[in-house]
């Protein structure tokens, strides 16, 4: 086993040169193709419980568990199996199937919101997010949407919009190729304000369809709601008649069995789920209120649609994932490798003289390297990105794969143990001592 260090990774360079010529950056995904820490990212041969394995030979404990689907770990047998089997019965049949229904009926017990509500399969988190708002605006009649700033719900247009702070700004496209036009109706507010939310919907709270929030976020690193905010937002929703959407697909199965809904115990009228509710096959779903989704084709005028969507290797995998986590929950075990890693690592980063502020909710965590609490985007950009990208290249030198960007959340897994997080902390020991001068 060798450590993917400059030297030892000769053939994750060359492919990533490879594929430099043909894929758009190399990568199928921006962030996997390491810009903002430098250096070429290790190329991947296959996955097994807390570990990648690298073209190059490196074995690598693995906190990015494919941006979070892997709460069990990756390759669990159970789940694998029940992909090859159903994948020896027909890839797709773009018809409906028992698997289906006992994959509904399972997602609707689990999830609060859900319980006597309807959900809809899709294929991916933004197709998740972007029907969820179109439902919210056929069911309401009403054009505008208000998100957070520094909150990702995929690549839709209408939600394209990172930009602004503060007070609500209308919104600016945050990628060429979005017209204005299209985000004129999405509404920026920073994330954490209930104050700034309220005076927003006194002022149009009448022409507002929905809120859209990370319960947790997790795209601008781990930032935990702040007290009553969750709840802040739900009272301003019933009011004005907003239809209130909890983006989960992050936190869905992560942050508690039931999502950040169950762990805070406030209930939105839709919920979007991704990630691990498809077990790291492409499987999104968003669902909700009866009579919300009940606007959904062919019951109602709202179309959403999907050639693939709920086919059987995704709903497979799903399945057998959920039903592990209602088997044998985790979570209090991820509670307690979480915190003994989140802890450990500012412990460290305090030896070394170094300033870190260590945000965690469950198993997900983001050290941001800075002093002062992280409650929001702007607090986040506060951070040393450059001292992050050098943090980076010495953990993965170390054999400690983390996310590429200080703006993520790191995931812990079922399959890690306290053998694995302390061998983390005492590469993190090293890293911190390694770039305290710089
Ligand atoms: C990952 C993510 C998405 C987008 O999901 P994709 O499957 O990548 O399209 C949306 N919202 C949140 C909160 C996410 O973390």
């Amino acid at each position: 086993m060798t450590s993917h260090d400059g030297r030892a990774q000769a053939r994750s360079h060359a492919l990533f040169e490879a594929a430099r010529r043909t894929i758009p950056g190399g990568v199928n995904s921006p962030v996997r193709a390491f810009a903002s820490v430098g250096g070429a990212p290790p190329f991947i041969t296959r996955a097994k419980g807390p570990f990648l394995y690298t073209e190059d030979g490196a074995e690598l404990i693995d906190y990015v568990g494919t941006w979070g689907p892997a709460l069990i770990g990756h390759a669990h047998p159970e789940v694998v199996e029940a992909v090859c089997k159903a994948a020896a019965d027909g890839l797709s049949f773009g018809a409906a199937t028992r698997a289906e229904v006992d994959f509904a009926e399972l997602v609707c017990a689990m999830v609060p919101s859900l319980r006597d509500g309807m959900v809809r399969l899709t294929c991916s988190g933004t197709e998740a997010t972007m029907s969820a708002l179109r439902v919210a605006r056929g069911f309401t009649g009403r054009h505008k949407i208000v998100k957070m700033d520094g909150a990702y719900h995929g690549h839709a247009d209408v939600l394209l919009v990172a930009a602004g702070s503060g007070a609500a700004t209308l919104g600016i496209p945050g990628s060429a190729g979005v017209p204005p036009k299209v985000v004129e109706d999405t509404l920026l507010l920073p994330h954490n304000d209930l104050a700034a939310a309220q005076a927003l919907c006194a002022e149009q709270g009448d022409q507002i369809a929905a809120i859209i929030v990370e319960p947790v976020a997790g795209n601008m690193g781990c930032v935990p709601p702040a007290p009553g905010y969750l709840e802040g937002l739900r009272a301003l929703c019933s009011t004005h008649g907003i239809v209130l959407v909890f983006d989960e697909v992050m936190t869905g199965f992560r942050v508690a069995r039931g999502g950040a809904q169950e762990r805070y115990g406030v209930t939105p009228d839709l919920t979007c789920l991704g990630k691990i509710v498809g077990g790291g096959m492409p499987l999104a779903a968003y669902g909700g209120r009866r009579d919300i989704m009940q606007s959904v084709a062919p019951l109602g005028p709202v179309y959403q649609a999907g050639t693939l969507s709920g086919n059987p290797l995704s709903v497979a995998a799903g399945l057998a994932t959920l039903r592990i986590i209602e088997r044998d929950p985790p979570y209090a075990r991820l509670e307690a490798l979480a915190a003994r890693l989140g802890d450990g690592l500012v412990r460290r980063a305090a030896a070394a003289g170094i300033p870190l502020t260590g945000n965690r909710v469950g198993s997900m965590l983001t050290g941001f390297f800075r002093a002062g609490a992280v409650t929001n985007y702007d607090d986040a950009k506060g951070s040393d990105t450059a001292r992050f990208a050098r943090f980076h290249q010495q953990m993965l030198a170390q054999g400690i794969y983390l996310a590429p960007s200080q703006f993520e959340a790191a995931f812990v897994s079922a399959a890690h143990d306290e053998a694995l997080v302390d061998r983390t902390l005492d590469a993190a020991a090293g890293a911190f001592a390694a770039i305290a001068g710089a």
